[in-house]
């Protein structure tokens, strides 16, 4: 199949192709605000198989359904608790995934044979524009090969995807650059599934203190029943290991230094990117410039790809706001092989 890239700047009729292609039952490449999606018809069984197939992602890992307007949720969803509300109220249009129970039309390939739906409604205004003209809601994973970093660029997409889906609609890089916030509502207690780009501390501003699964931090065994099955999988990884450092930055940045070899690739704060010479650098925003951290950490975790290096090193937040997300990528990314360092981690 030849995949074919849909750029509604040089063509007016792009999204209009997009939108006829998701009708045939196709996959299309979808930018959002946080990451690029693999979206389909999600009311169509048949058309969401090919995106599995596509990623090659495991078929008991559900899909989050995307929708352009907050009255779209009561076709997905028989009885919207009043949390959804209050949570879509405060952040919707944005990153922001809710699980909720399911309607019976949402088809076993997007749930994953799980009695809930994962809902959102991106800001995205060309995201909003395709679900529109498409008319369904849209089933979309993140638009990457199962287990490798998510795409946050058409050109990343492509990368990954080509021959494998019928369109790639270019939105330019994602705002954002991890993927949504998703807060489960079909338990007793909301439960933080996934720290995304809305922050844990924003959702308990309108909720009150929530659960926060313990999958966040720790590496979850695959015979483990969890909440998000994602969760559970190796994510995010480039070809080469990845250590994670956390801990005061500078402090994070000499350890790295002291321990790194020849021929090491370094994920590095801006500031700390010259002590590092001599090994392949790549920063990713100045260690308190989390919004760029979270825009660029998984081009940088790509970026490695394309070089030599065999082992990764990379400096890690701490998990306050956007950082508990930016830290979870890193940490998968490092399938939770993480260094904690002290001042007692110095000879
Ligand atoms: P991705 O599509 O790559 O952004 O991943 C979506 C994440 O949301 C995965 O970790 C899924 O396991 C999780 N997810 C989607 N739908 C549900 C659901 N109904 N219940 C729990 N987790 C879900
Ligand atoms: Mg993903």
């Amino acid at each position: 199949m030849k995949t074919e890239m849909l750029s509604p700047q040089k063509d007016k009729n792009a999204l209009n192709t997009a939108a006829s292609l998701l009708k045939a039952g196709k996959v299309v490449g979808m930018p959002t605000e946080t990451v690029y999606g693999l979206a389909a018809n999600a009311l169509d069984g048949d058309a969401v198989a090919k995106i599995f197939r596509a990623k090659g992602r495991p078929q008991d890992n559900p899909l989050i359904v995307h929708i352009a307007d907050f009255e779209q949720i009561h076709s997905l969803c028989p009885a919207v608790p009043p949390a959804a509300k209050d949570l879509a109220g405060a952040f919707w249009p944005g990153p922001l995934t809710i699980i909720v129970p399911k309607a019976d039309c949402i088809p076993n390939e997007v749930s994953a044979g799980l009695s809930t739906v994962g809902v959102r409604l991106p800001s995205h205004p060309l995201a909003r524009a395709l679900i529109r003209a498409a008319g369904v809601p849209l089933a979309a994973p993140s638009a990457n090969t199962s287990g490798r970093p998510s795409t946050t660029t058409a050109a990343h997409v492509l990368r990954d995807m080509d021959g494998k889906i019928a369109a790639i609609l270019d939105g330019g890089p994602c705002g954002v650059g991890v993927e949504s916030t998703v807060v489960s509502l079909a338990g007793e207690k909301p439960r933080l599934l996934r720290p995304g780009g809305v922050t844990l501390e924003q959702i308990e501003t309108v909720l009150g203190e929530i659960e926060v699964d313990r999958a966040l931090y720790e590496k979850i065994g695959d015979d483990t029943r969890v909440s998000a099955p994602g969760m559970k999988y190796r994510h995010y990884a480039p070809k080469a290991p990845v250590t994670a450092v956390r801990g005061d930055p500078a402090r994070t940045a000499r350890y790295i230094r002291e321990h790194a070899a020849p021929g090491d690739g370094v994920l590095c704060f801006d500031e700390f990117a010259p002590l590092f010479t001599g090994l392949t650098e790549i920063s990713f925003g100045r260690s308190d410039d989390l919004a760029t951290q979270a825009r660029e950490v998984f081009d940088s975790l790509r970026a490695f790809d394309d070089t030599e290096v065999t082992a990764i090193w990379a400096q890690c937040p701490d998990d306050a706001g956007l950082g508990l997300a930016v830290a979870n990528r890193i940490k998968k990314a490092a399938g939770f092989r993480v260094v904690e360092v002290s001042a007692d981690s110095f000879g």
